[in-house]
């Protein structure tokens, strides 16, 4: 166990629950987890709560699990019902309504699935669940359906059985490991995961999806960077939503990622009075390339169950995204993206740039509102499509839009991806 910073943080002097904690308990992740805040009553040692409050909350855990980090309990603000961790961690009432159009599992990962922990959408890449346990259970999560059921790891048959998956699958090129959140599981128990995957030829990348970094940076040990860079290539995607989330903590989980050669970026959910606004997205955005994080996607709120308080209208992503392209660095500027319902992946709705065009002409406007005018070459004709390389192209290179310009008919019809083995999987 490393325990680098063994200073407690200033923010838990005079702070009841957590100022007898040593600060080796304190930076010791295990102890953070075996010590979440799951009961109404423990919250109400820590914020205030009205009793019409308390009341909701009881009905809410009746329905949907709750799992706080005492560090990430720490960062809430007592008082104020609007500060943006609370409202990350602690349950509403609001999570009990339906809303129009809501749904079990809007991005149909369960239709998807070959084989339990398994969602196989996209031809060259699966995301690979390998526990349904959290370190936090976000109020705002799209998997609610499925994190924290257990709260614990995938058994160890369904794992294997995964693991024959993707090595039965050679157009597998690609793998994500997600969850719940991979980095809950021990590193032994991680190594074995990372260690099988690595030796299937085919496997080009693996991915690890996390949150850890953001409510539980303690897991973020020297240990653990020291083995995940056996493994590379390896990225990891992490969620920040507010700048607030960025404290020393996380800057330091995220700099021990970096310098063990991990590219490292960020997965933001645009939520209603969270992070809903340019200012904040603004600020997240720059926070973010300083601990050396590439905001990766901005997405619109999922249509799960549960979560419909959480959703803004695509508008507003767009207005934030006005504000931050030519206001920041191109690096810090993330897709936005709708997580189309019923398995449609992720569709980029970012603002519009090509105001018009002719034949030849392409009238452009920058982020001033001034207008450009392009002029395309009289000879634009690519020969691209006849090349060698084009002809040598693997056929699922060139479905869907872009196989249209290749002369191909469009897909209508739920298509099957191609497998290695008898079991056929349906991609949307
Ligand atoms: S860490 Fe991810 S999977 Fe887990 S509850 Fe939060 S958003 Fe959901």
């Amino acid at each position: 166990m490393n325990r680098r910073n063994e200073k407690q943080p200033e923010r838990l002097k005079d702070n009841p629950p957590w100022e007898s904690v040593s600060p080796g308990d304190w930076q010791d992740w295990r102890w953070q987890m075996r010590n979440r805040i799951t009961s109404v009553a423990q919250l109400q040692s820590l914020i205030e709560l009205t009793a019409e409050e308390t009341a909701g909350l009881e009905e809410c855990l009746r329905r949907f699990r709750m799992a706080v980090t005492p560090y990430y309990a720490s960062l809430m603000d007592r008082a104020n019902r609007k500060c943006p961790i609370r409202k990350q961690a602690v349950p509403d009432v609001s999570e009990l309504e339906e809303n129009e159009g809501d749904m079990q599992d809007p991005l149909h990962e369960d239709v998807d699935s070959p084989t339990p922990g398994v969602t196989h959408r996209y031809p060259d890449r699966v995301l690979f669940m390998v526990t349904d346990q959290c370190a936090m259970y976000c109020r705002h999560c799209t998997r609610r359906r499925t994190a924290g059921t257990h709260d614990r790891p995938l058994p160890p048959t369904q794992i294997e059985r995964a693991l024959g998956y993707i090595a039965g699958n050679r157009q597998v090129r690609d793998v994500v490991v997600s969850g719940g959140d991979p980095l809950t599981l021990g590193n032994d128990r991680l190594e074995y995961i990372l260690k099988r995957l690595r030796n299937i030829n085919h496997v080009e990348i693996i991915r690890i999806g996390t949150r850890t970094p953001v409510v539980l940076p303690q897991r973020i040990t020297e240990d653990l960077c020291r083995m995940l860079k056996k493994y590379h290539p390896l990225y990891l995607n992490t969620h920040f939503n507010h700048p607030r989330e960025i404290t020393p903590e996380a800057a330091e989980a995220c700099g021990r990622l970096a310098d063990a050669g991990i590219a490292l970026g960020n997965q933001s959910v645009l939520l209603r009075g969270v992070n809903d606004c340019p200012h904040i997205m603004h600020a997240l955005v720059k926070k973010l390339l300083r601990v050396r994080v590439r905001p990766y996607y901005l997405y619109q709120c999922d249509m799960s169950r549960g979560i419909g308080h959480f959703r803004t209208g695509v508008g507003r992503g767009i207005e934030i995204l006005e504000s931050l392209r030519g206001h920041t660095s191109g690096l810090g500027i993330p897709t936005y993206v709708i997580d189309a319902p019923g398995g449609g992946g992720k569709i980029p709705v970012n603002p519009q740039y090509v105001v018009s065009r002719s034949d030849h002409k392409l009238i452009l406007r920058n982020f001033e509102g001034r207008l450009f005018a392009y002029t395309e070459p009289e000879q634009s004709r690519s020969e691209c499509h006849k090349c060698t390389d084009c002809s040598k192209c693997p056929e699922n290179a060139r479905e869907g839009v872009a196989g249209m310009f290749a002369g191909k008919t469009p897909v209508r019809k739920a298509r099957r991806v191609k497998t290695d083995s008898p079991r056929q999987v349906s991609s949307r």
